[in-house]
């Protein structure tokens, strides 16, 4: 059984300063106002104006857009992702990989439960003691359940018979592609402190960087810390 940490890379290439995507949608929403004109190649323009588009509450403008992330998470993150019905995902299946097989080294990944532990409200004040015992149980039914589906493979089940006994910890890539209207609400509900402690791992992250590396289109969405 392998411990693996929560992450994501983001797939879609950003222009330096995140420029070109924000003069994309100016291009694009400027139609409505006809302030073509006002188009200014500096990119200051489209700051200001999907600034605008934003505060107006105009955001069907910014769906002219789009942003990928592969994300590595465990399968309970994941089946809170899929549920963002405007967005598209591509995920390891557990019916076609077999993890029995020689290149996944005859082992499970799971996702390291112990940064979840630490993001939950109610679990990081608790003593050392028994946060180590909690995690002592989680990583013993990690193994039952790694023991048990090995055992099932050599009885001859397949993949995706087996992969009944697998645990919402087992490790999954799942890639979310989605426009920034989306992206803005997935971030709303997925950054928040009452979101589950492991999609906050990777999502306040995420939005940190995209803050940094598009202006504009994140900023008046808060993200509270992972920290
Ligand atoms: C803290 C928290 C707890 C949760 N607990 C549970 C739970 O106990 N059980 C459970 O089943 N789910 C739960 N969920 C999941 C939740 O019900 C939503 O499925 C999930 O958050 C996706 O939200 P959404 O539908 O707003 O987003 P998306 O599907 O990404 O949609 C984005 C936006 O598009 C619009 N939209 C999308 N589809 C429609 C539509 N058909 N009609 C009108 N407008 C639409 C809405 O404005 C929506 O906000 C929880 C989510 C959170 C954040």
């Amino acid at each position: 059984m392998n411990k693996i940490k929560a992450g994501y890379e983001i797939l879609t290439p950003i222009s330096e300063g995140g420029i070109r995507e924000l003069q994309h949608i100016e291009r694009i929403g400027r139609v409505c106002y006809k302030s073509e004109d006002r188009i200014t190649e500096d990119g200051e323009s489209a700051k200001k104006f999907v600034k605008m588009l934003i505060s107006a509450h105009h955001e069907a403008m910014i769906e002219h857009s789009t942003l990928s992330v592969l994300f590595t998470v465990d399968r309970g993150v994941s089946h809170e992702m899929v549920r963002h019905r405007i967005a598209s995902f591509a995920q390891e299946s557990t019916r076609y990989v077999n993890y029995s097989r020689d290149k996944f080294g005859g082992a499970i990944n799971v996702i390291d439960l112990a940064p979840g532990i630490a993001l939950d409200a109610k679990m990081k004040g608790m003593s050392a003691e028994t946060i180590a015992a909690v995690l002592g149980e989680w990583e013993q039914a990690m193994l039952d359940a790694e023991r048990h589906y090995m055992r099932m493979i050599e009885l001859g089940a397949t993949a995706q018979i087996a992969r009944s006994v697998l645990p919402n910890s087992t490790k999954t890539n799942i890639t979310i592609t989605a426009n920034y209207r989306e992206w803005r609400a997935y971030f709303r509900l997925r950054t928040a402190s009452d979101a589950h402690p492991q999609i906050r791992e990777v999502s306040v992250p995420l939005l940190a960087e995209l803050k940094e590396r598009i202006p504009v289109i994140f900023d008046d969405i808060e993200g509270e810390s992972a920290a």
